[in-house]
């Protein structure tokens, strides 16, 4: 039995590869947010297909913001062509299913958000047209989850199916009701979140959210975080090990999980946590933190500088408290090769 985790440094993005047995592979989302990181994405790219032979048990994609898809959607010929990836499954977020008409409200009502996908793509990973008409798994679907070949056990406990939870947020609430029209409920009465509300916007810098936003559309718009909302929330528990892996939930859907799902009683089985939208403060709830029981890995797949005070302090200290946290931009190849081997056992 054995599994090894490998971090490529893609910048402001995700690329996981999950190894078990030395044959299975597991990846999980391939993306950048910076242009001038798109070698990293065509380097890590090269190696999936060195390590890999070109086959994948399972392509994941946690949400679909471009630092997370874009390695499948600016690469469709190689993820198409059966002579260099074939892909076994891949597995969405309930939201982006286009034959559920919950889903397809979500996509009228809510779009693609900023810093979200061409409509072409989207249907492209959406349907079996794309990765050579893999088999596609919205999720959660009520049905049990495995890894073909693997002795795992998957547990998905989000996003959540109730779409009011995508807004569930501290900031979000408290604009929605000095705007008068919030509903004002619940997540006041969650552990607040580390660090100050903020966000940044195009040519405004950094400032806090009530500075830029004023009505219920421009805080449901704010910094794509109803896209972010949409994210799987997978347990992989394998051996000793416990992966959590978040994508970008924001506090609603946390809030979701927790109110929804029985995920509290498994967090203290997680030894390994891909940390929540490379670190930011509204990704990694106290609530989350607290229920974690450690020795913790954080894995922490980042780029400082991008966006704001991203990874925010307090998330990495109070994680560190935990165990360790790997931060992919640090320590790892400078070229543009550059991967940790995080786990191997
Ligand atoms: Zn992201």
């Amino acid at each position: 039995m054995s599994l090894r985790i490998r971090m490529y440094d893609v910048g402001f993005g995700d690329c996981f590869l999950l190894t078990f047995d030395k044959k299975v592979h597991v990846l999980v989302d391939c993306g950048t947010f910076v242009k001038q990181k798109r070698d990293r994405v065509d380097a890590a790219l090269k190696n999936i297909k060195k390590e890999t032979g070109g086959d994948l048990a399972v392509v994941v994609i946690s949400h679909l913001h471009s630092d997370h898809h874009c390695g499948f959607t600016e690469n469709k010929e190689l993820w198409d062509d059966p002579k260099h990836f074939r892909v076994g499954e891949v597995w969405l977020p309930w939201t982006e299913n286009p034959r559920d008409p919950a889903a397809l409200q979500v996509q009228e009502t809510i779009g693609l958000s900023v810093f979200g996908i061409r409509e072409q793509d989207a249907d492209w990973i959406r349907y079996e047209t794309g990765f050579g008409g893999a088999k596609r798994r919205y999720l959660p679907d009520g049905n049990g989850l495995s890894i073909p070949g693997v002795n795992a056990r998957v547990d998905c406990f989000g996003p959540p199916k109730d779409p009011s939870f995508f807004r569930r947020e501290q900031a979000a609430e408290r604009l929605l009701r000095a705007a008068g029209s919030g509903s004002g409920s619940g997540s006041g009465s969650k552990e607040p979140l580390f660090a100050p509300v903020h966000c940044r916007l195009p040519g405004k810098g950094r400032r806090p959210l009530e500075d830029v936003v004023a009505t219920e559309e421009d805080v449901l718009g704010v910094a794509g975080k109803l896209m972010n909302n949409r994210s799987l929330i997978l347990l992989i528990r394998y051996g000793e090990h416990g992966i959590l892996l978040p994508g970008d939930t924001e506090q609603g859907s946390w809030i979701g999980a927790f109110d929804t799902t029985d995920i509290e009683r498994h967090l203290g089985d997680v030894t390994v946590l891909k940390v929540g939208h490379h670190g930011s403060w509204n990704a990694t709830p106290r609530m989350l933190v607290n229920a974690l029981k450690g020795p913790l890995t954080s894995l922490l797949s980042t780029q400082a500088g991008i966006s704001g005070e991203n990874p925010v302090k307090e998330v990495r200290e109070r994680l560190g408290g935990l165990g360790r946290v790997i931060r992919s931009d640090e320590g790892g190849g400078k070229d543009a090769g550059g991967w940790r081997d995080l786990i191997q056992v």
